[in-house]
């Protein structure tokens, strides 16, 4: 028995990217499935579809990242493995092309859970990463009209940015993730992002934090998106395996989560979930998700935005 189940980041997806967004996951999830069907772990499978999603410009992780109010991009990975809550995480990191590969590396070859900055720029470099631009010519494009209406308001006023967000919805929306469960009943999470739009250079959301935007126990695998800053503050992926832990399917504990955000935070989010019966979860309170995913018995993938 396998699972495994990919999104492609919350927000608002304009219906003429709607088509690429669906390729864009279900090119991942058939990748992850490969892994799962040859008997390859739960882990390789995660990794795998988020690297797919990292170089298809179309999402807000690796190549097509979201720039910083300076016009860089620094970006945030994350992986976690269910069986004994192993965890590894990069932060801030700049001119990669996998973070997520360098996040599993933090896991698998330090005694670290999270690098951040020049930091794990130079980890990268010792594991031999090569020098990668992921800033793409329509990032620059979008950087250049938001910072603009966000400079015509008043700049040093924060605020403004949330409002700016409310107008843009958009900038939300790209960041990956993906969960499975494998034939040896082990789970695994891995999200990867450029984070938000003009954040300040340093600024580090949900993605990397374990709990937060990434997590996986010996009952489930959790990967969320939205907008870090809210589901920092509930560790919204352990909160959903909490529910899970505590006897909700994945699908029940997805919502329960997001309706617990709702209560008490109110951010924009979305959420996907694997439970050890191979359950899959999905929800979110914003305009679109995309998703899709696939189970070892059954003939298509299935998706939806
Ligand atoms: N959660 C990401 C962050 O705040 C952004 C996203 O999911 O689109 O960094």
């Amino acid at each position: 028995m396998y699972t495994i189940l990919v999104h492609g980041g919350a927000g608002s997806i304009p219906k003429e990217k709607s088509e690429a967004h669906l390729e864009g996951v279900k090119e991942s999830v058939r990748a992850g499935a490969e892994v799962l069907k040859s008997g390859g772990s739960a882990m390789d499978a995660v990794e795998t579809a988020v690297k797919i999603m990292e170089d298809n410009p179309i999402f807000n992780s690796g190549t097509g990242s979201v720039l910083t109010f300076e016009g860089e991009v620094e970006m945030d990975a994350a992986i976690a493995y269910g069986p004994n809550f192993d965890f590894g995480a990069v932060a801030g990191v700049k001119n990669i092309r996998h973070p997520i590969s360098l996040a599993r590396l933090v896991m698998e070859k330090t005694d670290h859970v999270l690098l951040a900055g020049q930091g794990a720029n130079d980890f990268a470099k010792l594991m031999g990463f090569e020098y990668h631009n992921p800033i793409t010519q329509q990032r620059k494009e979008q950087w250049e009209k938001y910072r603009q209406e966000f400079m015509n308001g008043n700049y040093k006023d924060w605020p403004k940015l949330r409002e700016l967000f409310k107008a843009h919805p958009e900038f939300l929306h790209g960041t990956v993730g993906a969960v499975a469960l494998d034939s040896h009943g082990e789970t695994a999470a891995a999200t990867s992002t450029g984070g938000v739009f003009l954040k300040l250079l340093g600024r580090v959301g949900d993605t990397p934090i374990p709990g937060a935007g990434t997590y996986a126990t010996i009952e489930g695998a959790a990967s969320s998106t939205g907008l870090g800053e809210g589901m920092m503050r509930v560790l919204l992926t352990k909160t959903a395996l909490d529910f899970v832990r505590d006897g909700l399917d994945a699908q029940h504990a997805a919502e329960a989560t997001i309706n617990y955000l709702d209560n008490f935070v109110g951010t924009d989010a979305g959420i996907i979930i694997v439970d050890r019966n191979g359950n899959v979860g999905i929800h979110h309170n914003t305009p679109s998700m995309t998703w899709a995913y696939l189970k070892n018995d059954m003939e298509e993938i299935v998706c939806g935005i």
